[in-house]
């Protein structure tokens, strides 16, 4: 029987599997504790467990991470690292420097099968679902590194590569892990989850009682021009779409972001932002406006500068509060699937 890795045990999974060991319950918080304040990775340091105990853990346990296979460094801070996992695979995870803090970006999957035509990520089919330990190990590493200049993380994103409402389970397993007082700690309110808009996933969401973000990816303002940008569209039309994010937002009782990215002569006329209006009145939702990252398998460009002012000058001006995502690490392979993709490009 290959060995359970102790990172992607969610607290209440981990007292049972204590009780069904004979252990007490409070073994799951000593081994966070252990794990997560004192960083240790190694049962034989865990002084206050017995001998006995620890020996059954290093027989039966692991507390392994993933490799830093490629670490890039932006001027701005910005941290991107391509991670190798224990089969060999490779997933991105990327720290940009907030004023408020140290946000990471995690993956939640290897590929992806959504298959957006903007996106980078998509360019390598869904392989499998990450693991839970494999999203958590992505803090741990980031953490690592960034004890060395006496910081931590602070913000979470699942927007890395993959569809987190594809792979529920683990994704709600890491948020719980992260979110745990005696694990990383890190507030409901500093962890969001972004969908492409599987309604699912939104309506299933809706009934976890967390206080987290959930951002949904719309990208455009009528079906037409998403069926275009968003293989999922089709499945998931936007008035069924809009259906969920009102259920979402009665149930759970918190509004939700639209991301849209800016492209160039595809989604971002005056026109657009008039129907987008339309489209989202009757929800309390905000609109994030995000610059697009050019990929270079595709013809996208980024809208300019002017008429994403006018856009959002627009949405403002209709009672709709309204962001534009602030870049980071334009310098390095910053943008989601990029250091992926390049690094298989070379090396085939
Ligand atoms: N599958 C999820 C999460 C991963 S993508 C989702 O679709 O939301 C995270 C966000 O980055 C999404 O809004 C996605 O549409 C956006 N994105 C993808 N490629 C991009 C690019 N090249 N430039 C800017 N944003 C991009």
């Amino acid at each position: 029987m290959s060995k359970i890795n102790l990172l992607g045990c969610e607290i209440s999974k981990l007292e049972q599997m204590m009780i069904e060991r004979g252990q007490k319950k409070f073994r799951a918080t000593q081994l966070y504790t252990w794990i997560y304040e004192k960083e240790t990775l190694s049962f034989d340091d865990m002084s206050d467990i017995s001998l006995r105990f620890r020996e059954e853990l290093n027989r039966d346990f692991t507390l392994s991470l993933p490799k830093i296979y490629k670490k890039q460094e932006s001027k701005d801070g910005t941290i991107k690292l391509l991670l190798e996992l224990e089969d060999g695979a490779k997933v991105e995870t990327a720290l940009m420097p907030y004023r408020y803090g140290n946000a990471i970006c995690v993956s939640s999957q290897v590929g992806c099968n959504m298959a957006c035509a903007f996106c980078a990520s998509g360019l390598l089919k869904k392989q499998r679902n990450l693991e839970t330990h494999e999203i958590v190990g992505q803090v741990y590493v980031m953490n690592q590194l960034l004890k060395e200049k006496g910081e931590r993380v602070s913000h979470v994103v699942v927007m890395g590569t993959g569809e987190p409402f594809d792979n529920y389970e683990n994704v709600l397993d890491f948020i719980r892990i992260i979110n745990h007082p005696k694990a990383f700690a890190i507030g409901a309110r500093h962890i969001t989850v972004s969908t492409c808009g599987l309604v699912p996933g939104i309506m299933r969401y809706a009934h976890e009682g967390m206080q987290t973000n959930l951002a949904i990816s719309l990208h455009a303002p009528n079906d037409e021009i998403r069926n275009t940008l968003m293989p999922i569209s089709k499945a998931y039309p936007l008035d069924k779409l809009m259906e969920a994010v009102k259920y979402y937002e009665k149930e759970a009782d918190r509004r939700v972001t639209f991301e849209y990215i800016m492209l160039k002569d595809v989604n971002d006329t005056i026109e657009c932002a008039r129907q987008l209006v339309k489209l989202i009145r009757g929800t309390k939702a905000y609109v994030n406006l995000i610059p697009y990252n050019p990929v270079d398998e595709n013809s996208f460009r980024r809208s300019d500068e002017e008429n994403v002012h006018r856009f959002f000058s627009y949405l403002m001006q209709h009672g709709i509060t309204t962001t534009v995502r602030k870049e980071f690490g334009n310098d390095i392979d910053a943008a989601c699937g990029q250091l992926r993709a390049k690094e298989q490009h070379e090396s085939h």
